[in-house]
């Protein structure tokens, strides 16, 4: 693995500081400046390197998020080679996870915020027993459950549909391989609805799911272009690529 080129740290730091000033201005403006510092921000590596993703550690970020089983395992496993397993970022699959990936996603992954289905909950659960006996993971694993908030309309980013939240939730916790942290979303088409109306719609969800799971405090929500919606909403969770790494890799 390459060390990425002076420039292209300079703009990583840059923009980095950018989003994160981004950030605390948000909390502010929502009187959440207490909790600024604890709003964690998970910066989407998914179309680039293992160099970049070193170079923002080396600026701390603490984790990543990443989208497709193949790039994730692969980029992982050059980042071992590379880092501590101190220094490590913490990997949030947060992408849609197939059930026949499940074995692969437990061996590196430390959260899936993209849980939606039942059947992919008892695949994971398995899968993570098998990979503790095999000394290939410590640990369960944390997971987020995604909300559909395009009410049908918005097929294909995935996630429950908010009535069914709850059960998912209780199911979920009856996984002994897995800890539920929490809800995750992704505002539907801009065109159809507002990322806040969105963004108070999965707060409510949540809070059904806090009522019976008060362990699950997590919001992932916020990702480049609605950051401030997100927050105002009470996301605990950014998912911000773009604004931080540019447009796509493969288009560069
Ligand atoms: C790609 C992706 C993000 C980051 O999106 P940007 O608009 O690039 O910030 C966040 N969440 C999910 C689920 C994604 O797939």
């Amino acid at each position: 693995m390459n060390t990425a080129s002076a420039p292209r740290r300079e703009e990583l730091r840059r923009a980095l500081r950018a989003t994160r000033d981004r950030i605390d201005t948000a909390a502010a403006a929502c009187g959440r400046s207490d909790e600024a510092s604890d709003i964690a921000l998970i910066v989407v590596t998914k179309y680039f390197p293992a160099e970049d993703v070193a170079a923002l550690v080396e600026r701390g970020v603490t984790s990543i998020g990443e989208s497709r089983d193949q790039e994730a395992s692969a980029k992982v496993t050059e980042l071992r080679e590379r880092l501590t397993s101190a220094g490590m970022p913490q990997i949030h699959m947060i992408g849609q996870v197939q059930t026949k990936k499940a074995r692969s996603v437990v061996r590196y992954a430390d959260v899936v915020h993209s849980l939606d289905r039942e059947k992919l909950a008892s695949h994971l659960n398995r899968a993570v027993a098998r990979a503790v006996e095999e000394g290939e993971r410590v640990g369960p694993l944390d997971v987020t459950i995604q909300i559909d908030l395009g009410n049908g309309e918005d097929r294909g980013r995935g996630g429950v549909r908010p009535e069914d939240c709850e059960d998912l939730a209780d199911f979920v916790s009856g996984c002994e391989g897995l800890r539920l942290r929490g809800v995750m979303a992704i505002a539907p088409d801009p065109a159809r609805s507002d990322a806040g109306s969105a963004f108070a719609r999965l707060g409510a969800v949540h809070q059904r799911v806090l009522a019976a799971h008060p362990e699950a405090t997590w919001m992932s929500a916020g990702m480049s272009g609605d950051v401030e919606e997100a927050i105002a909403a009470g996301a605990t969770h950014l998912r911000v690529g773009s604004a931080i790494l540019g447009s796509r890799y493969i288009e560069r």
